[in-house]
């Protein structure tokens, strides 16, 4: 079953950013999911496989989305690639 990801997830990483911060916030989701480190603000995009293996937990959740919207965010997502 897919790793459900919300906006405005707070998550945990495996790895320390440079900056010192382990924590980010998801700010774009898609076929990549886009993160912004919470310490120094640097956004970072990433495939949704590579993101699941990097987290290790998450910190505070985002609200549900309907999910009607987020198929067409999700469509929306295709037709840019
Ligand atoms: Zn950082």
């Amino acid at each position: 079953m897919p790793l459900e990801i919300r906006l405005n997830d707070v998550v945990r990483m495996r790895k320390v950013h440079p900056c010192g911060s382990y924590e980010w916030r998801v700010v774009r989701l898609g076929a990549d999911i886009g993160i912004r480190c919470l310490k120094c603000n640097h956004r970072v995009l990433m495939e949704r496989r590579q993101f699941e293996k990097r987290l290790k937990a998450f910190v505070s959740r985002g609200e549900p989305m309907d999910p009607a919207m987020e198929r067409l965010l999700f469509r929306e997502e295709e037709k840019e690639a």
